[in-house]
C-alpha cells in the first residue's frame, strides 16, 4: 500500500455490544469492515524440511475478524 498514514480515517461505524449502549469504533481499513482478509498461511513441508507460505482468506489480523477497531483515545479527546 502507497499510503501515507499521517491522517486518520474517517469510517467512523457505530456499534452496540451491550444492549443499549452504541459505541463509536472504525471500521478496520485492512478489511474494509468484512472481518475476513487475504492472508498468509505457512505450509510446512515435511519431505523437503522446510514449507511454503498460502494465501488464504482468513480472520483479519487487524481486527480479529470483527470488522472494526477501537478508537483511539485521541480522537475522541479532541472533540
Ligand atoms: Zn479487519
Amino acid at each position: 500500500m502507497a499510503r501515507g498514514f499521517s491522517s486518520i480515517p474517517d469510517r467512523r461505524i457505530r456499534i452496540q455490544r451491550v444492549p443499549g449502549v452504541w459505541e463509536e469504533v472504525l471500521e478496520c481499513d485492512y478489511c474494509g469492515g468484512s472481518g475476513v482478509a487475504e492472508v498468509e498461511e505457512a505450509v510446512p513441508d515435511y519431505r523437503s524440511g522446510s514449507g511454503y507460505l498460502i494465501e488464504r482468506l482468513g480472520e483479519c489480523p487487524d481486527c480479529e475478524g470483527r470488522g472494526y477497531v477501537e478508537l483511539p483515545e485521541e480522537i475522541d479527546a479532541e472533540e
